[in-house]
């Protein structure tokens, strides 16, 4: 797979719980660092970034509803949880000097700014990182959608998805299978007539629908995100 381009506007999406480093709930401040500083080497590339962070590391609204608590109301829950991470991300890259936007999908105007699309783009063009948090702002959405939604509404190129763990798309769990085989390409169509675990169904349909390809790698591969942007390391192309 070759990312091919060299790109102008990008969506980096990362799960919650790729900032809770070893531990098993939270944020490790450590770890928000050094994802930021893999932020920072591609906006040092003059490339405008758009984030999407999960909240699982704090909380999912299906555990909660699972739990016995009522399924819409989880779901606020979880997507208070990503506007914490986003905070705790713009801390960390204004600490490295770059200039960054909470943009919340839920309004909160004391601590994030609402979301106005025009208003986004202006910040991209003024090479802020634009972090979208509170995911789509609705109940029985995840943040997969969410990172699809913004990078087609922000006019992103490609959808980079950092992954804990893994670096791309299997044919089947590797980390349960010895002879999983991971994908160079993959289409939207096989991965949705696959199964194939890489994000939920109507974010997949909402990236193939608008032709964003979508790269996923491992957050912990030597050369990090500039690398896979490079089209260097190990990753999965999903088009
Ligand atoms: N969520 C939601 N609507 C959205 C995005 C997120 O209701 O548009 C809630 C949902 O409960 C989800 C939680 O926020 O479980 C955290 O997001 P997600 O599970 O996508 O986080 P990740 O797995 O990427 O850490």
């Amino acid at each position: 797979a070759s990312t091919s381009a060299s790109y102008n506007r990008v969506m980096l999406k990362i799960s919650g719980e790729a900032l809770m480093g070893t531990q098993g709930f939270g944020l490790h401040p450590p770890t928000v660092r050094r994802i930021a500083e893999e932020v920072k080497a591609v906006h040092d590339l003059d490339v405008e970034i758009c984030m999407v962070i999960g909240g699982g590391n704090i909380f999912r609204g299906l555990s909660g509803s699972a739990q016995g608590m009522e399924r819409t109301t989880a779901d606020y829950m979880g997507m208070l949880a990503t506007v914490m991470n986003a905070l705790a991300m713009q801390s960390a890259l204004e600490d490295l000097g770059v200039f960054t936007r909470v943009i919340s999908a839920i309004r909160m105007d004391e601590v994030a700014e609402p979301y106005i699309r025009r208003r986004a783009v202006r910040h991209l063009e003024k090479k802020r990182v634009c972090i979208f948090a509170a995911g789509t702002g609705n109940p029985y959405f995840t943040t997969d959608t969410a990172a699809t939604l913004r990078a087609n509404e922000m006019a992103c190129e490609a959808i980079f998805m950092g992954k804990n763990g893994v670096d791309g798309v299997y044919d089947k769990d590797p980390k349960t299978n010895d002879d999983a085989v991971r994908y160079d390409n993959v289409s939207y169509d096989d991965v949705l007539a696959k199964r194939l675990k890489v994000m939920d169904a109507s974010a997949i349909a909402l990236a193939r629908d608008n032709n964003l390809p979508l790269f996923v790698f491992g957050l912990d591969q030597p050369g990090g995100f500039r690398g896979v942007l490079a089209g260097e390391g190990t990753f999965t192309k999903v088009m």
